[in-house]
């Protein structure tokens, strides 16, 4: 059966097209002529035998690739493309404007450009619906991280409407205490800016706890809440869905096996999970790929998969969703 897919959790650096990725390389002469594109391709895709500091490599090499407009907005459009294109109707990026800001270009020339890219694949895909979240990055305390951080929710105050949904907190889960950015959730509360946190991806059961606490409605993986029984029937209670990358957490070892992974727990105890990628392009899948692991490893059949959907368009921050929640409810009777 064919129903929408709805992918709320991509990070746009990690999921740069291969095609794009070989051609950006080349230009900027970091790959030699002799070497094929699938050689290069191969050697920069994450793999359970990874190191976590060869991880944050690759993760850098890809960020570095972003630093111009012009193909900022060209891998928004295209792996908008790609998406839609593999059956995502329902989509939210997100990417760290701090993270692209450098002498030619600020954070606000780099929201505008992958917004452009956004404008260019709805033309192509009017059904298609889609918006970007900016994430501010747990690096530190130190005054600029937090300026910069304060700068991304003042951003997506600016541009919700035109393409932004809301904000996100990503970067090292445990470089600083999560609890130090309650200030800039309650900002962006404040502001009607939606977000969500990555937490209980490295971190502990707490940090799902806190982030539970600020009322967003959605977590980043959130999978460490098996750790406390509380924390899960909190999720439960308060219908806050998780935003869960089976493949992701393998590879970066939040959890021990792939077949240690909580998400079947989880979704048993009921909360409500939404299945997604990651950095598809850093970990060498698709979405594709991480739906057949978790029916192979887990057991999910037609239905589950369609219910998270359902959960997961619910839980979107887009607006001009209606249309994909109801052809998901129609999916599910006929199920
Ligand atoms: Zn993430």
């Amino acid at each position: 059966m064919s129903y929408p897919k709805v992918e709320l959790h991509c990070h746009m650096d990690g999921a740069i097209p291969d095609r794009l990725f070989v051609k950006y390389c080349r230009q900027d002469g970091l790959c030699k002529p002799e070497t094929s594109d699938e050689e290069w391709i191969k050697a920069h895709v994450m793999s359970e035998t990874m190191s976590l500091s060869e991880c944050m490599g690759l993760f850098a090499l890809l960020t570095g690739l972003l630093q111009n407009e012009e193909r900022l907005e060209e891998v928004s459009f295209e792996l908008l493309k790609d998406m839609y294109e593999s059956g995502s109707k329902l989509v939210e990026l997100r990417f760290s404007p701090q993270s692209h800001a450098n002498e030619h270009m600020s954070m606000e020339d780099a929201v505008k450009a992958v917004l452009r890219g956004r404008e260019k694949a709805l033309q192509v895909y009017p059904d298609m619906v889609c918006g970007f979240l900016l994430c501010m990055m747990n690096l530190g305390q130190d005054l600029g991280t937090i300026e910069n951080n304060t700068r991304t929710i003042l951003l997506a105050k600016k541009y919700k409407g035109h393409g932004v949904v809301g904000i996100d907190l990503a970067g090292d889960e445990l470089a600083t205490p999560i609890e130090n950015y309650e200030a800039q959730f309650e900002l962006a509360q404040r502001l009607g800016v939606n977000y969500t946190i990555h937490a209980g991806e490295s971190g502990p059961a707490s940090n799902v706890a806190f982030a539970i606490r600020q009322n967003g409605g959605r977590i980043g993986h959130g999978i460490h809440s098996i750790e406390d029984e509380k924390v899960v029937d909190e999720l439960v209670r308060k219908a806050v869905l998780l935003e869960v990358s089976v493949t992701s957490n393998y590879f970066s070892r939040c959890v021990d096996s792939l077949d240690a992974h909580p998400i079947r727990k989880l979704w048993d105890k009921g909360v409500m999970i939404n299945i997604n990628t990651d950095d598809p392009g850093l970990m060498g899948i698709s979405l594709k790929h991480e739906y057949d692991v978790i029916k192979e490893h887990f057991g999910f059949n037609e239905k589950d998969f369609i219910l998270s959907n359902l959960y997961s368009a619910r839980a979107s921050f887009c607006p001009g969703k209606e249309k994909i929640i109801a052809q998901l409810t129609q999916a599910l009777h006929e199920a």
